[in-house]
């Protein structure tokens, strides 16, 4: 079997994570042989003959403004939403699945949607004040031969943070409407039960930023931190993923194969369900 996944290719930093899926995607097959195809987007044909797509770190409106001009906002709602197939988005492309984002460009912008959470669009500051840090990443144990994972370094670059993550609704975030410069998604609803089992009512933390009384505890100062505090860059509802911070943008390609994995996971699951479904409606 064949697996496609295509990186969102209108603007921002597409190239570079083309390139970290294929290293991923080779490390990944030394352990077990699956077939990667791997293509940029840019045509709705090309959207419809993905398993999986990334949408890259650069700007979240001019990505969005491209998108609408290509005809490709209402096909990418599609995928996302309506057939629920795993998406992941980093930085900007985080931005565009959230069901509401604030701070945004006078005007606003539109969303694709997605994630049930409010992301604040240049939370950590202007490109200046971009930073590196090293977060600790769970999940990567499936990909790390190291327990507890080596920390993956996180490059932030006028980085948005999840600042809220919102109770689920089936239809628009209409408690979100209300904001000032908030914008939110459109509500879309998965087209069969299929799609319906790869959502989730249940947003879930992957990873946060320590914040500074953290940081200073971790470097041995008594301070007293609160575990729960710090900013959230990274959560997951089902198959939709999104990262603040740019894992293309190093050459680490952990949370690639992990990522990978979880869509060989998340197809194989859609197909097997698909043919019981089909089993069902013809006994
Ligand atoms: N904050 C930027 C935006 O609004 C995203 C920055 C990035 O992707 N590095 O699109």
């Amino acid at each position: 079997m064949t697996i496609t996944v295509g990186v969102l290719a209108l603007q921002g930093a597409f190239a570079e994570h083309l390139k970290l899926l294929q290293a991923a995607s080779r490390s990944l097959v030394a352990k077990q042989p699956q077939t990667w195809s791997f293509l940029e987007v840019r045509t709705q044909a090309q959207l419809e003959s993905c398993d999986a797509l990334i949408i890259p770190g650069g700007e979240s409106t001019a990505i969005a403004l491209v998108a609408a001009r290509s005809n490709l906002l209402e096909p990418l709602r599609d995928f996302v939403k309506v057939h629920r197939k795993p998406t992941w988005g980093t930085c900007a492309g985080l931005i565009l699945l959230a069901e509401s984002a604030n701070r945004t460009k006078q005007g606003g912008q539109e969303l694709i949607g997605g994630l049930d959470v409010r992301v604040n669009r240049n939370h950590f500051g202007r490109q200046t004040e971009s930073f590196q840090a090293g977060l600790e990443l769970p999940f990567l144990s499936s990909v790390d031969n190291i327990e507890p994972p080596q920390p993956f370094q996180g490059v932030f670059i006028r980085a948005p943070v999840v600042e809220k993550v919102l109770p689920h609704s089936d239809s628009i975030q209409s408690g979100e409407q209300k904001k000032e410069d908030t914008v939110i998604a459109p509500s879309r609803q998965p087209e069969n039960i299929v799609a319906q089992k790869a959502m989730s009512d249940h947003v879930d933390v992957l990873a946060k930023l320590p914040g500074r009384a953290a940081r200073l505890a971790n470097r041995g100062l008594d301070v007293a931190a609160d575990p729960d505090a710090g900013d959230i860059v990274a959560v997951r509802q089902g198959n939709v993923f999104g990262t603040s911070f740019h894992p293309e943008l190093t050459e680490d390609p952990r949370i690639h194969m992990w990522w990978l994995q979880q869509v060989q996971e998340a197809v194989e699951k859609a197909q097997s369900e698909t043919t019981l479904a089909v089993d069902k409606m013809v006994n």
